[in-house]
């Protein structure tokens, strides 16, 4: 049964037990001290507790849960996820214990053709507390439950209440029993011996938890506080595991396995290559993923976005660690933009709502892969080198200082840190860390600010500026040629007196037209001609000291000396399309400052040529809606011809006209103001500007993301760049709408939609048929089986076109077809998109002789060059060459021959 359908039939089950059907809230609601909803009673908190009236007596839900305590156990145990479903009915002060536990046993135990889910009745067992009497009678005398499955428990073990003096009261749980061979028996009786789920978890699965609410608690610490009474208005809470029912049903291991969670895994072995079954740790990484990604799409759903603490932090958390367990899979391309999809297509159906969002919910989520794998790259060869040092030395502990490089300069998380390390047996220091990350905080400023002067000596620059006693005039906010002289020349952060052709150089003007980068604009590029034929191509101006102008390039032709006379000529065109790019993100800024409050303010920029970048501090992603709004609000102002003007003044003037200024900045006394369009926008700024916002043409927003701690960058193209852009996305439109064949543009979405959901068709259809020819074929295939030493072998290819998952179907099919009175082997073999798979099935009278599936498996996929494992039963494996597929199927036969004979 399909989860879905679980889903459904819950809510069917209760509407016709004159239940209010109540959609499931949010996973975070707005109260921030509640992290997310992590139970269906959480909205009926207050009819609960009684601190407001129920508006229905009785209300059942499927609630969307988030439990970031079970992180550490999903893929480990078989039924924890960080998302699932709780499915819940509920009374205030209508019906009580015998209600509830009648409308569980009735849901539970009814047929599925009848609405309920057909559990058989043999394999539940129930757990209530020791003292309750009334739940003990109803079950065994009424509903008529075997005693010897039903288990009484101490308080410690099966009481609910809120942590505080208030309503408390026992449970009643349900558990299906797998069967023996997932584990020892439970022992009833006087003094039970119940293995609960703790240790025979993977037997005795707890499925729907009854809260019966009757009790007035008191103080108490822990389960040690008095009931002081009966509750005057008795309320029933229960809780039904969705994903745990469904994995039970769809008769799979566990609930990575169901049909909501499983495609995302077969998607993940798809890319990586990795087969599920074939390696324990492995597996434990395809379920993290499986689990991971649908939690995020939920989460992603429900508001949440990846940040640095609280809930965005989990989210952050739970995409690195799905994105990682890719890469431990061995696969470190971009993975997101292939599994989100799959689960999204697998959630629809519950939740239609994903359908409409998804754009804007994988925007978010592609964001963060890609900020994190930038993160990954650098970390980790940082990471092996610290650990094949501390290795080297034999030491068990990773120092904190590493640790806090890799966070402060690398941006690699230290929970991640700490979990590599202990994947290789390290321990991180982390008191040294945190002290590191005290005490270099301050240094980190520090050596931001000396970054840029290439080389670290600068006293040879202090040396030249104070021989000249005075700055270099910069000249280029009017010309573009200068006529000046060479004062000196440094080659290698060394000064000549003069260097031939070719060479790599370093010069000083008395003037010049050139802007030295700073404030996030490029520098210039041009020309310097020399008196006496020598010519400098510059390609860098930097300003190692404050007043100082180094131009550095390439001597190309003849010499060049101090005092020597030359002509400075910048690229003017260059220059033209960094000034529109500058103007361009005055105004993106102000506008920015406009829709989004003050608060958002320049942390950073950058202008170059045709392209701008402006980073700015704000705790949240800007919505496409109002980026969108800032791009229409540029660009009609960009027509209105604003006029762009530049002032000297003294600081504390520029302060009192409230012209922005970047945070952490040192300023002089003198400062120049830009302003644009009169006092619309008015920043602080040494740059070159256009003259009129005319000039800049166009502005094209490309796009908005988290470059970390609360910092955002938005980057456009500007002018030119922004028109061939845009040129040469009309050109890919016309190209498609000529190919899809559609009259218009605007009809381009919707016939993408109908292909891709006709393909869809096409594909189920496809595997429909592929199934029925495989049944059809399974009945002349046991036709082939022949007998080995005793034992029935049936080995097959059935060629190509054939996953992983039809030959499982086909190799069981074929076993229960050959029958349980002899010794049964079936190995099917088949290939798709170049790649073989094998799986191997034995049944009970094999295995009595000694003929287990995984350890024939191992051997056959050896030969096929591949790899792969499995139970005694059953087993699976892949990889390999589809042209050594029949050296596996004789490796099998072997096998089955050297088992018989030992
Ligand atoms: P367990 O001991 O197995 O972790 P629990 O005691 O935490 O379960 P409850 O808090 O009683 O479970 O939640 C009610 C029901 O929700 C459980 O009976 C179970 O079916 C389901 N459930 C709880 N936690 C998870 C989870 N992490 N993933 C899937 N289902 C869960
Ligand atoms: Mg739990």
């Amino acid at each position: 049964m399909r989860t879905s359908e679980i889903h459904r039939r819950w809510l069917d089950f209760f509407a016709t037990k004159d239940h209010e059907i109540v959609p499931s809230a949010p996973l975070v609601s707005s109260d921030p001290s509640i992290l997310f909803t992590i139970a269906g009673m959480v909205p009926f908190i207050p009819y609960i507790v009684g601190t407001e009236k129920a508006p229905y007596p009785r209300a059942a839900s499927v609630q969307k849960c988030i439990r970031t305590n079970d992180i550490e156990n999903v893929g480990r145990t078989t039924r924890h996820g960080t998302f699932f479903q709780m499915a819940g009915n509920f009374s205030f002060g209508d019906y009580f214990k015998q209600g509830a536990i009648d409308y569980s046993w009735e849901f539970l135990t009814t047929s599925q053709e009848g609405g309920g889910l057909g559990f058989d009745p043999e394999r539940l067992w129930f757990t209530v507390w020791e003292q309750d009497e009334e739940s003990y009678r109803h079950i065994t005398e009424v509903i008529g439950l075997d005693p010897q499955r039903v288990v009484r428990l101490p308080r410690e073990e099966i009481f609910w209440d809120t942590g505080q003096p208030g309503p408390a009261g026992p449970c009643g749980e349900w558990h299906y029993d797998r069967g023996p061979e997932y584990g020892p028996d439970a022992v009833t009786g006087s003094v039970p011996e119940w293995p609960g789920d703790e240790k025979g978890e993977d037997r005795y699965i707890e499925i729907w938890n009854l809260v019966f609410d009757q009790y007035l608690r008191g103080e108490g610490s822990g389960k040690d506080y008095p009931l002081l009474g009966e509750l005057e208005q008795k309320s029933i809470d229960t809780g039904l595991g969705v994903e745990r029912v469904a994995y039970l049903l769809q008769g799979v291991d566990n609930m990575y396995e169901i049909d909501q969670i499983f495609p995302v895994i077969e998607k993940a072995q798809e890319l990586s290559g990795r087969v599920y079954g074939a390696d324990g740790e492995d597996d434990v990484h395809l379920r993290i993923i499986g689990d991971h990604v649908r939690s995020a799409l939920m989460l992603v759903a429900d508001g949440v976005r990846p940040g640095n603490e609280g809930r965005g932090y989990v989210l952050r958390r739970l995409i690195r660690r799905a994105v990682r367990s890719m890469r431990l899979l061995g696969y470190s391309e971009r993975s997101m933009p292939a599994l989100l999809p799959v689960s999204k297509s697998l959630m629809v159906e519950s939740y239609p709502e994903l359908e409409a969002a998804f754009a804007r919910i994988s925007d978010i989520v592609y964001a963060e892969e890609e900020a994190f794998r930038r993160t990954l790259e650098t970390g980790t060869s940082i990471f092996d080198g610290v650990v094949g040092a501390v290795k080297k030395e034999g030491g068990r502990v990773l120092p904190g200082e590493d640790a806090f490089r890799l966070h402060d300069t690398y941006g690699f998380p230290i929970d991640l840190t700490m979990e590599m390390a202990g994947e290789v047996g390290l321990q991180v220091d982390a008191d040294a860390f945190r002290s590191a990350m005290q005490e270099q905080r301050e240094r980190a400023r520090a050596d931001a600010a000396a970054k840029k002067t290439g080389h670290t000596d600068t006293a040879v620059y202090h040396r030249l500026l104070s021989q000249r006693g005075g700055e270099i005039p910069f000249l280029g906010y009017t010309e573009d040629t200068v006529a000046t002289t060479v004062e000196s020349v440094l080659v290698d952060g060394q000064l000549v007196d003069v260097v031939q052709a070719p060479a790599q150089v370093e010069v000083v003007l008395a003037s010049t037209p050139f802007y030295a980068e700073s404030g996030g604009q490029l520098a210039d590029q041009g020309q310097i001609s020399l008196t006496g034929g020598g010519l400098i191509e510059v390609d860098d101006v930097q300003r190692p000291v404050r007043g100082l102008i180094v131009h550095r390039g390439r001597l190309l032709e003849g010499e060049v000396a101090s005092g020597v006379s030359a002509i400075a000529t910048i690229d003017a065109e260059r220059r033209g399309a960094i000034a529109r790019a500058h103007t361009a993100t005055h105004m993106v800024h102000e506008s920015l400052r406009e829709e989004l409050g003050h608060g958002a303010t320049q942390a950073g920029s950058e202008n170059s040529p045709g392209r701008m970048r402006f980073d700015f501090r704000y705790g949240q992603a800007v919505p496409k809606s109002v980026l969108e709004q800032i791009e229409g609000r540029v660009n009609t102002l960009l027509q209105d011809e604003l006029t762009v003007t530049d002032q000297q003044m003294s600081l504390d003037e520029a302060k009192a006209l409230g012209a922005q200024a970047l945070f952490g900045e040192k300023y002089g006394e003198i400062v120049r103001v830009v302003s644009i369009g009169g006092d619309w926008s008015r920043e602080l700024c040494g740059g070159t500007h256009v003259a009129s916002t005319g000039a800049i043409g166009t502005v094209q927003l490309m796009g908005e993301a988290s470059i970390g701690s609360g910092v955002r960058r938005v980057d456009a193209l500007v002018g030119l760049s922004a028109y061939r852009h845009q040129a040469k996305e009309h050109a890919l439109v016309s190209q498609l709408t000529e190919l899809l064949k559609v009259g218009a543009a605007e009809e381009l979405p919707e016939r993408v939609r109908s292909l891709t959901q006709k393909m869809k068709d096409m594909e189920k259809q496809l595997a429909t048929l592929r199934g029925q020819q495989l049944q059809a074929e399974a009945a002349t295939l046991v036709e082939s089986a022949s007998t080995v030493a005793g034992v029935r072998l049936l080995a097959h290819d059935v060629g190509e076109g054939v996953g992983a998952g039809d030959l499982r179907t086909l190799a069981l099919d074929l076993r229960s077809r050959l029958g349980e009175d002899q010794p049964v082997t079936v190995a099917v073999a088949g290939h798709e998109g170049g790649r073989a798979a094998l799986v191997i099935a034995t049944n009970a009278a094999a295995r009595e002789l000694g003929l287990a599936a995984g350890a024939i498996l191992r051997g056959a996929a050896e030969a096929m060059g591949g790899r792969g494992g499995g139970k005694p039963d059953m087993a699976q494996g892949g990889g390999g060459e589809p042209t050594r597929i029949p050296s596996a199927l004789s490796a099998v036969r072997e096998a089955v021959e050297t088992a018989r004979r030992a």
